[in-house]
């Protein structure tokens, strides 16, 4: 189904820009979490894109259609930032710009967005012939590698996040600006975490904007203890977990704990694993994750699934409980009561695993059951949260600075008024709408 029709939709103004001045207009993510993209433009006539994803919920959302563009920027694997990128090369021949171990992740993000959109009949605005075309379209830059674009010159840096994760700099005129991607200051099992450089402009996601997480250290013990309770009473813990990432994460947190336990993994963060060893400088200890990654038992045959259900503890996907082999999984541990679901971080509106901590009730496989199991909810999110998006941003020292990626609801104006007080002058921009900076 196509949803754009090129050239026809945008609100994208393709004036002029004043001599000295800078465009931005959010085709989404401006006032929101997910549907990012931004396009960029100066007086030089030099234009940019930065991301374009959508948020694959039932019914999926997406941004705005954007205007011709020659290059876009892919901050990060996550499909809210990449899922509509195919789209930018089938109607403007757009180039894709991203790093090594992104793309290696994208093509798999690609292909099983279209076969879950296949399978599920939900619309989609490209193509399989688009996706290939997208990926021979694909350019790949290390952290630090200066690229020139017209009038401009821009290079990735690490954003914390997730492996390959970048934010962006970029130098135009006499000034320079950050996009911060999403980030995490904080170091993971998986990577370090992002520093600070000296911007003049800094776009900063605002994900956990008035939302301060717990410290680390604690919440890992707080679920280590949780796993030892269970498993010593005979359960299996079902650790629902993002594919790219989290469900790393969590397998290391649990390798850590140095505890005899039979972890199984399953879902598809086991490829991305491999897509993770395959490119170890974006990972923060590959060794580790060798070594993991032959601890805990892979599973990968119907038989494998069935001696996971006995396990100590099952990591998988999906990490909303939206579907998965999470879900199969569930179907069979709901029975005993022994059994418990961790889940590893927020879980959104209308998601599975919000359904099961409001009503104890899950839909699988086209069926309301009840799930009648402990359910214990951890935060262990890759975002930067508001005092450290708060440090982050003092650390960067702009004079600028614009919000995106947030709700723009209290936490953002809590944000907005912390950061105006440290002299900086804060935009919360709109979705569709061209700004002047
Ligand atoms: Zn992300």
């Amino acid at each position: 189904m196509v949803l754009y029709t090129p050239g026809s939709t945008t609100n994208y103004d393709s004036s002029p820009v004043e001599k000295g001045k800078l465009r931005y207009h959010f085709l989404g993510g401006g006032e929101e979490v997910g549907n990012v993209g931004c396009i960029l433009e100066d007086s030089s006539g030099t234009r940019l894109q930065i991301d374009y994803g959508f948020v694959p919920k039932k019914p999926p959302t997406y941004p705005e259609e954007g205007p011709p563009v020659s290059d876009v920027i892919l901050t990060h694997s996550h499909i809210d930032h990449v899922g509509l990128a195919p789209w930018v090369v089938a109607s403007h021949g757009a180039k894709l710009h991203c790093t090594e171990l992104t793309a290696a992740v994208l093509e798999m993000i690609w292909r099983d967005t279209y076969k879950v959109s296949s399978i599920e009949g939900q619309p989609l605005p490209w193509d399989k012939r688009d996706l290939e075309e997208a990926l021979d379209q694909i350019v790949t830059h290390s952290f630090d590698e200066w690229v020139d674009h017209g009038e401009w010159k821009w290079r990735f840096l690490p954003a914390g996040h997730i492996p390959g994760a970048a934010m962006v700099e970029i130098q135009f005129g006499d000034r320079n600006l950050l996009w911060s991607g999403d980030i995490d200051t904080r170091s993971s099992p998986c990577v370090i975490g992002a520093k600070a450089i000296q911007s003049d402009i800094l776009f900063l996601e605002s994900t956990y904007a008035g939302r301060n997480q717990p410290d680390r250290e604690s919440e890992i013990q707080r679920f280590i203890n949780r796993v030892v309770e269970v498993v010593e009473r005979g359960g299996t813990c079902l650790i629902p977990s993002f594919a790219n990432g989290r469900g790393q994460d969590m397998l290391s947190h649990l390798w850590e704990s140095n505890l005899d336990l039979d972890v199984h993994y399953d879902g598809m963060g086991k490829r991305i694993l491999n897509h993770y060893l395959d490119h170890p400088d974006y990972i923060r200890d590959s060794e580790k994750f060798r070594k993991i990654k032959r601890w805990a038992r892979l599973v990968s045959s119907k038989s494998d699934r069935k001696k996971a259900i006995d396990a100590d503890v099952i990591v998988t996907t999906s990490g909303m409980l939206d579907g998965g082999p999470a879900h199969w999984y569930l179907n069979r541990l709901r029975h005993d009561q022994r059994n418990a679901i961790l889940l590893t971080g927020y879980q959104a509106e209308g998601s599975g695993g919000r359904q099961i901590l409001d009503s104890s009730r899950l839909k699988i496989f086209g069926k309301l059951v009840d799930i009648n199991l402990e359910v214990d909810q951890f935060s262990f999110s890759n975002h930067a949260d508001h005092s450290l998006l708060v440090k982050f941003a003092k650390d960067v020292d702009a004079s600028e600075v614009i919000l995106f990626h947030g709700n723009q609801d209290d936490g953002q104006e809590l944000l907005k008024k912390e950061l105006e007080s440290e002299e900086m002058v804060v935009h919360q921009p709109d979705n569709c709408r061209s700004y002047i900076i």
